[in-house]
This record gives structure tokens, C-alpha cells and sequence, in this order.
């Protein structure tokens, strides 16, 4: 069988080169006689390869020297506790929200079961198909910090720019946009991001967090594993962490790296999105979901009006060899995610495939 274009928002498509170089890793690490999957921790082998992923994601995003990175594991969603309880429980125990999707909603509401979360914005009023006006947000005097998700992957939207959080310690979850387009760290206190998007095999989270926000000590109620600090104080070492997920992340920011950086990467995928929705809004059969200003440049949420033929089309997509194309179960429609991996000959592909559909079911 062919490699398909795999359009998933997550596990998703992974570079060829990269699979190729961890083909030819897997009996025989660089001489190590076994593969990373089997090495332990605390050989000197991986020690090599988790400082140098570190050092490669902190070169590629330019990560201030005030900053820790850490590789976490407990999926993403793990950090919608871990902020809150990191960042505000022993503190104000106030954050506030800008709900713009189903991820950060989901974010908001596990916040609220320790600290006041509160919302401050929110698209929910329109099904989360724009973003909402966040100019002049209300936020409040003494929150610990202001939330967002700079893409939902559910609902197809990206914060072009970054909301006015006047002064406050801004945290974002960045996981379907990690890596797609250079980003100013300085900005934010936090970012948190699954890697199984643009980045490596589900499994690892990277949270990238500036060194005083980092709890001093333990917090009343905070296991350890949930405490910053633990992974800080031992770099993401405290127990046994997923080696190989760790050593597929740093093959992909070496890939990126090659790929001439985040502002290289960040063109080819402005190309890729610009002739995908292009494509849409010349279609007279398929209709962009989010609003254009706030399209996002990852996952791309579309429909037919039909939900049908939208099965029709998710389906016969699949046989051409365009695969996971359906939308999130909760929202319906269709999406192709076209993260960084995917070549700018699948969406080519798919755009041809969409032309061909049109003209069969009009
Ligand atoms: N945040 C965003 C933006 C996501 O898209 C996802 C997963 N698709 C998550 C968080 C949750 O990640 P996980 O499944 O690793 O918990």
C-alpha cells in the first residue's frame, strides 16, 4: 500500500525523512546495539539525545535562557490542571478565560474544579465560528493569568494576534499550531503543546514556562507529578519519561531545522492554507466554517450543507487515498488538518480531488 495523505488532526502525519532516519535507528542506535526504545534513561546515549532535542527546540523557537522546557507526558489535557494548579492555586487561585472553542473550553472548565476560572470572552454564542472581541478585555484585578488555545483544532480558528492581556502572565495551549510559525516566547509565561500534531508521536507534552513562575516548593494538594518544579529540578528526568516519543520529537526539530526554521516552515504552510481555502471559496459546493480573519493556517473546517455528503465526501476521499478527513465527532463537516508535514502536493491533491467531487455531485 502507498503512503496516503493523511489529513488527521492528531496523531497525524509525521515528516518521510524522519521515518526514514528512524527506520534506520530502530535494531541499532548509533552503535548502541539496541534501539531508543529499549536504552535506559540514564544512559549517557539518551542523556544525548533529550539535551539536544532541548537544545535544537530552544534554538528553532528562540527560547529565552529564562525559560525551562520541559517534556511531560499525561496527554495535553493534563495541563489544563497543571497550569491552574502550578500557576494560581497558591497564589490569588483567579485566572481568567477566553473561550474561543472546544479546547479551551475544556481547559476552562478543568481549571474551575481547583481555582476561579473565569471567563472573559467566549465564542459560544456562535458556535465558536469566529473569535470573539478581545480589544478590551475584562480582566480581573488580581488573576494569575490570562488562558488561551492560539488554535482550536475543533473549530478551525487562530489568534492572528495575541489579545491585549494588559500586563498579565499570558498562557496558551499551542499544541495544533507548535512549531508552524516563529512565535516571540517573551510574550507568553507558558505554552503548552501536545507534540502529536506537528511535532512527534502522541505522548509527550512540552510545556515551555518562564523560571519564576515555577512553584518554589510544594503545594498543598499538587501531587508531585503535577508540580513544575519536580521536572524542572531534574529536566524532565524525575521518572522514567517516553524516550522514544522524545528521540522522534528531536528528529523533527533537526527536519525543521533543515527546513531552514520557523519562518521557512511558517511560508509553506501560509502557501498550503492560502490554496486550500482558496479552493473553498471558489467552490459553489463546500463553505469555510470559521470566519476568514480567524482562519486558522493548521486545520481547515469545511462543509457542504449536507451532512450526507459530507459522508459521501469523507468517504470516497478515503478510497482516493486522502484519509481522515471527517470532522471532529462533536462538530461534524469535514477538515483537513495540514500540519507541517503534510507536502504541499496533498493538498494539491485534495483541492483536485474537491474539484472532481463538485462537478460529480452538483
Ligand atoms: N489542546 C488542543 C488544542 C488539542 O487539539 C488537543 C487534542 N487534540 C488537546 C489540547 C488535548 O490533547 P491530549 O489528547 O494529548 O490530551
Amino acid at each position: 500500500m502507498p503512503r496516503v495523505y493523511n489529513f488527521s488532526a492528531g496523531p497525524a502525519i509525521l515528516p518521510e525523512p524522519v521515518l526514514a532516519q528512524a527506520a534506520a535507528d530502530m535494531m541499532d542506535y548509533q552503535g548502541c546495539g539496541m534501539s531508543v526504545m529499549e536504552m535506559s534513561h540514564r544512559s549517557p546515549a539518551f542523556q544525548g539525545i533529550i539535551d539536544t532535542a532541548e537544545a535544537d527546540l530552544r534554538d528553532l523557537m528562540g527560547i529565552p535562557e529564562n525559560y525551562d522546557v520541559l517534556f511531560l507526558q499525561g496527554g495535553d489535557s493534563l495541563q489544563f490542571a497543571a497550569v491552574p494548579m502550578n500557576l494560581a492555586l497558591a497564589k490569588h487561585g483567579v485566572a481568567d478565560y477566553i473561550v474561543t472553542g472546544q479546547w479551551s473550553k475544556k481547559a476552562q472548565q478543568e481549571a474551575a474544579r481547583f481555582i476561579d476560572a473565569r471567563i472573559v470572552a467566549t465564542g459560544a454564542e456562535d458556535n465558536f465560528s469566529h473569535l470573539p472581541d478581545c480589544s478590551d478585555l475584562p480582566l480581573s484585578e488580581d488573576a494569575d493569568y490570562v488562558y488561551l488555545c492560539q488554535n482550536e483544532t475543533v473549530h478551525g480558528l487562530r489568534f492572528a494576534q495575541l489579545p491585549d492581556t494588559k500586563g498579565k502572565v499570558l498562557v496558551s495551549d499551542q499544541s495544533s499550531m507548535f512549531l508552524s510559525e516563529p512565535v516571540d516566547v517573551s510574550q507568553f509565561g507558558l505554552i503548552h503543546a501536545g507534540v502529536q500534531k506537528n511535532v512527534g508521536p502522541a505522548g509527550v507534552q512540552i510545556v515551555i514556562v518562564r523560571h519564576d513562575l515555577v512553584p518554589e516548593g510544594d503545594i498543598d494538594g499538587v501531587p508531585v507529578m503535577m508540580n513544575y518544579k519536580t521536572h524542572v529540578d531534574k529536566k524532565s528526568l524525575y521518572n522514567t519519561p517516553p524516550c522514544w516519543n522524545i528521540y522522534m520529537c528531536g528528529l523533527v526539530f533537526k527536519h525543521l531545522k533543515e527546513l531552514g526554521g520557523l519562518e521557512a516552515v511558517q511560508k509553506m504552510n501560509q502557501e498550503k492554507a492560502q490554496l486550500l481555502y482558496d479552493a473553498i471559496d471558489e467552490s459553489a459546493l463546500f463553505k469555510g466554517v470559521a470566519a476568514k480573519e480567524d482562519r486558522s493556517m493548521m486545520n481547515v473546517c469545511f462543509v457542504t450543507g449536507d451532512a450526507d455528503l459530507d459522508a459521501k465526501f469523507a468517504k470516497e476521499a478515503t478510497a482516493a487515498g486522502l484519509t481522515n478527513l471527517k470532522g471532529h465527532r462533536s462538530v461534524g463537516g469535514l477538515r483537513a488538518s495540514i500540519y507541517n508535514a503534510m507536502p504541499r502536493k496533498g493538498v494539491e491533491a485534495l483541492i483536485a480531488f474537491m474539484k472532481d467531487f463538485e462537478v460529480q455531485n452538483r
